[in-house]
């Protein structure tokens, strides 16, 4: 037999370039073909993609994985929820400090021991961003490097940690001294050093929020007694994330450390954004926004469920994030995904963990709110979700791609399909979801990891066989066994 699975008949949305009436063939996990001339008689296996289209399998470049549960335990059920939406590849971001592992030490003894909570537990391709927290970890960045890491992570507003009323109160949850803008120097000095001569783009991701002024707004905000979502984005407001992103801004133009800015929430911070990247022409800047910052705002029902970092925002701000997508500022659309439990969401405000899964609803959202009523075209759409944050990341052109060579990721969708969401229909371990009652168009109906169907018709096949992706992912070397 030539191929071992030949998907006919359907409409494939190639990266770049658009749906094409066109078929696969697949052989070793790669996709061997692509064009007319596939017959069925050649391939062990078909599936008739008859009236579906075939897109990339997503790549779901924002993730925490064990954040809140245990590791491995996380990694199965929330893996699950990102092959039933077509995800095909989830980076994961880790630090040490509370939550997660709860402990710190050096990434050399803590790097391994994450692998090996994570080996058999992905239904998907999986890898790591890793938060340096000491200047200890900053020296073990070309180790990371080795270890197939080629993203790191700062958090802006970890400062303000330990500028609270109890200074013990952030080192308790860092676990770490100094984590300030020094610091965030010194890691994109580091980061840019390794950069040089870096077969692949070796980068910096920012969580861009100012912890003074959430200090002093979150104290406004209490004293007139905010309870809700819109009291929590007040507390936290787009000045913050303006002025944050200004900071790293600066820092990345001076070092030309390539950096990520993460889950831009509101219409103010992407101004900020694409006004920084226009004013340090060369610095290498990629935008990020989420699914529930695309569709979510603070006057959600779902209320508390909806409590995240950076806050959901205004309808306005919604709508000048998908204006961002629509003129292609911003690079990458991602999930934050955290599974977080109803009980872990508290009854207030304040004590409420932040945070909530969404993964499942990538291509749904994607399809239903972008193509469907925004007019995004299908190919932007495989852009968004899969092309560039394989190019971003390491992965591209193994991963993000529907070419002969590349690994068959694929998310088969039938784009006239309308679902409800509520928690009970989407398979995370998460308990509720601030997406409930949204009535989307456009589902996956089958997910393929290199050539393997592993979810089908609303259901999962065969095993968890997600591998560790040691970055970057070279043209000939298959993602490596974890
Ligand atoms: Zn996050």
């Amino acid at each position: 037999m030539k191929y071992d699975l030949a998907v006919l008949n359907g409409t494939v949305v190639v990266p770049g370039v658009g749906p094409q009436r066109i078929d696969l063939g697949i052989q070793g996990g790669r996709i061997a073909a692509l064009g007319h001339s596939i017959r069925a008689g050649e391939a062990e296996e078909v599936f008739d993609a008859q009236g579906l289209h075939v897109l990339p399998g997503a790549i779901d470049s924002h993730f925490h994985i064990g954040i809140y549960r245990p590791h491995g335990e996380d990694a199965r059920s929330e893996s699950l929820s990102a092959v039933a939406g077509g995800v095909t590849s989830l980076i994961s971001y880790f630090r040490t400090g509370h939550n997660y592992l709860d402990k710190t030490g050096p990434y050399r003894e803590i790097f391994p021991e994450l692998l090996a909570l994570s080996r058999g537990n992905f239904w998907c391709d999986y890898s790591y961003h890793i938060a340096p927290m000491t200047t200890d970890h900053i020296g073990e960045i070309e180790w990371l490097i080795d270890q197939g890491v080629c993203s790191f992570k700062f958090y802006m507003f970890y400062k303000g940690l330990n500028l609270a009323s109890d200074s013990t109160q952030g080192k308790e949850y860092t676990m770490t001294e100094n984590y300030d803008l020094g610091h965030l120097y010194e890691l994109m000095y580091a980061i840019e050093r390794a950069n040089r001569g870096s077969k692949t783009r070796v980068s910096l991701s920012l969580h861009c929020e100012n912890p003074e002024l959430i200090r002093v707004f979150m104290l406004r905000v209490q004293r007139e007694g905010g309870t809700g979502l819109k009291a929590y984005s007040n507390a936290r407001p787009p000045l913050s994330e303006a002025l944050s992103i200004e900071e790293a801004g600066v820092l990345a133009n001076s070092t030309r450390c390539p950096i990520n800015l993460l889950h831009l929430s509101s219409g103010e911070a992407l101004r900020t954004a694409v006004d920084i990247r226009n004013r340090y022409r060369g610095a290498d800047m990629a935008l990020e926004t989420t699914l529930h910052h695309l569709t979510l705002s603070y006057d959600v029902p779902e209320g508390l469920s909806g409590k995240v970092n950076p806050p959901l925002r205004s309808a306005e701000d919604q709508n000048a994030l998908w204006d961002g997508v629509l003129r292609g500022q911003i690079d990458t659309v991602v999930s934050d995904h955290a599974c977080c439990l109803r009980a872990m969401k508290a009854q207030e405000l304040w004590p409420a963990w932040p945070g909530f899964g969404g993964t499942e609803l990538l291509y749904p959202i994607m399809l239903s709110e972008g193509m469907w009523k925004r007019g995004l075209p299908l190919e932007r759409v495989a852009d968004l979700l899969a092309a560039n944050p394989a190019r971003l990341f390491g992965l591209y052109p193994l991963k993000g791609a529907i070419a002969v060579g590349s690994d068959a990721d694929l998310a088969i969708c039938d784009l006239e399909s309308k679902r409800t969401v509520t928690a009970a229909n989407l398979h995370s371990a998460q308990d509720h979801t601030p997406f409930e009652g949204l009535t989307l168009r456009g589902w996956p109906v089958a997910t393929m990891l290199r050539g393997k169907i592993v979810w089908r018709d609303g259901a999962p096949l065969g095993n968890p066989a997600g591998m560790f992706l040691k970055r970057p992912l070279g043209r000939g070397a298959a993602s490596n066994p974890g």
